[in-house]
């Protein structure tokens, strides 16, 4: 463990000159090739320009068998420009989206562990010759306080820990900072506060490196390609940088499965490259990962880019409007029906309202600076000189919830598919015959009831009970077709239980 980064025992040089390693990389490439072919995606994409609405509501209707979209289908979708048909696509987005995850929507926040940073991302407030920013790597002891805010005072029991690339934040500070989150226990009103699941949002790792993540417990490890346009990739990420690396990102999920984490995360960083485009690179990636191992990413994330402290961006050429974003969040649930989406607080709440019934996650009470939850509870600002970012959206929990209630959304807090081992192809099967919204439909009931009881406001908790009671009402409906008596009665009696002050009671 390293509090003292001066104990680090390599240069920064020397650690960079050893990290990625070739032989993890050419296993995975088929007679040299990388499995995003941009000649095949152009002319896909000019294609399916041709589609005709009868074609493009073909490819709607296969959408609701859950599986992964042909390349073919998919660049005919994204190429729909009549809004009528358009709504077609967004109508059939939120039906999956039910289909799959039913009313639930996840929360997390994420949690920045270290701002140093060897890269050069010409578009991220962290890149290293930006000298606008402080650098700060935190000690065990302050993530914990960091983790105590979020697990005790806020209430999340989910979390997504990020880190630049630096070997003072490399693959064994991230695990020792994993264990460290995992081990808190504070009491709250009448339960516990607790962190019950950790992501992982970091750099690409070797294989050694990622085993430590796997035995110290990860949830999903997300890498995010950023673009899957090489061009436009080299032009942002500097070629001598360690990112500067396309294969070796490329690759990163590749090597966490043949590592042991079966559970992992895509996403494309959407304002580099023309967004069709990225569409089709998440979609091979998704097939390629499906081939070589049998199951396809849990998650998908579509951050947008927004402006950082002394960050010039007048070279961005491919800026996503709010309709397009609207719409390529739309393509993605119907392309990788199976998979979470996750919108984040880079998006005002505005956007977020109008994409929530098509995605599974976001975040909430978040905060991306480096030490930011200790200070943001004496004052509720950002401060860009700790920042990656900007945030479209710092709204309390609480207050999330309320709307997302309001909305007819339960907030579901269940860790459990990872604690009982439903994670990579046992959760992905689930997810394609409907069978794990069963589970997750009890899980989310028990463990937003949970929250209710210890951190709620009262007005959130009193819209909250009433989102509870119809989700009761509706269960007991299915039973016996859906839920067999005894699981309603075991529901009932654990529900009782939480309200009489038992903890973390799951199926
Ligand atoms: N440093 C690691 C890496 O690059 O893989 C960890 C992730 S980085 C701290 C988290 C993500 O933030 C990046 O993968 C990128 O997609 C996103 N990001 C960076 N700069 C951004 C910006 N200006 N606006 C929106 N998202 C940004
Ligand atoms: Fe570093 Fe990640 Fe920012 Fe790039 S995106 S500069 S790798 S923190």
């Amino acid at each position: 463990m390293k509090d003292d980064t001066s104990t680090r025992k390599v240069s920064v040089a020397e650690w960079q000159k050893n990290l990625i390693k070739q032989s993890e990389i050419d296993p995975y490439l088929e007679n040299g090739k990388d499995f995003i072919d941009e000649e095949a995606i152009e002319t896909a994409l000019e294609r399916g320009k041709q589609a005709s609405p009868e074609q493009i509501r073909e490819i709607i209707k296969k959408a609701y068998d859950i599986k992964l979209m042909s390349a073919e289908d998919t660049a005919a979708l994204v190429n729909v420009t009549d809004p009528a048909l358009k709504e077609e696509v967004f109508k059939a987005a939120r039906e999956i989206k039910t289909k799959v995850y039913d009313n639930r929507v996840v929360t997390f926040a994420p949690l920045y562990c270290g701002s140093k940073c060897v890269n050069s991302c010409k578009y991220c407030g962290f890149r290293c010759e930006n000298n606008s920013i402080d650098r700060r790597v935190l000690s065990m002891d302050e993530i914990e306080a960091e983790a105590r805010v979020l697990a005790a005072k806020i209430g999340h029991k989910r979390l997504v820990v990020v880190y630049g690339e630096h070997p003072d934040t490399d693959a064994e500070y991230i695990a020792e900072s994993m264990k460290r989150i995992y081990s808190i226990k504070e009491k709250v009103r009448g339960g516990v506060g607790e962190i019950r699941r950790v992501n992982v949002n970091a750099a690409p790792l070797p294989i050694e490196g990622l085993k430590k993540l796997h035995e110290a417990g990860i949830g999903t490890y997300q890498v995010f390609q950023e673009t899957y346009h090489k061009k436009t990739y080299e032009s942002v990420h500097p070629v001598q940088t360690l990112k500067g690396n396309y294969r070796w990102r490329l690759y990163a999920l590749h090597r966490a499965m043949d590592a042991g984490i079966d559970d992992v995360a895509v996403g494309a960083l959407f304002g580099l490259a023309p967004w069709r485009f990225e569409i089709m690179g998440l979609v091979a990636h998704a097939r390629d990962l499906e081939k070589r191992f049998g199951l396809g990413p849990h998650t998908v994330s579509v951050p947008r880019l927004e402006p950082a402290a002394d960050t010039d961006f007048s070279w961005v050429q491919n800026w996503v409007s709010d309709e397009d974003f609207r719409y390529l969040i739309a393509c993605i649930r119907l392309a990788i029906p199976y998979a979470g989406l996750i919108v984040t607080n880079r998006e005002k709440p505005e956007m977020i309202r109008s994409v929530i019934k098509m995605c599974t996650q976001r975040d909430a009470d978040t905060r991306v600076g480096i030490g930011a939850y200790v200070e943001a509870f004496s004052a509720h600002d950002q401060r860009e000189e700790t920042q990656q970012f900007i945030l479209g959206d710092t709204r309390s929990l609480d207050e999330i919830i309320r709307e997302l209630a309001s909305m007819g959304h339960i907030v579901s807090f269940c860790t459990a598919g990872y604690r009982c081992g439903r994670t990579g192809k046992k959760i992905m099967d689930a997810l394609e015959s409907g069978r794990e919204g069963c589970f997750c439909k009890l899980n989310a009931v028990l463990t937003f009831q949970e929250w209710l009881e210890d951190f709620a406001t009262p007005e959130t908790k009193k819209i909250g009970d009433e989102i509870i009671d119809k989700e009761m009402k509706e269960i007991k409906a299915r039973v016996p077709a859906d839920f067999s008596e005894a699981l309603w009665e075991h529901l009932v009696k654990a529900r009782e239980k939480i309200l009489s002050g038992e903890r973390d009671l799951y199926f």
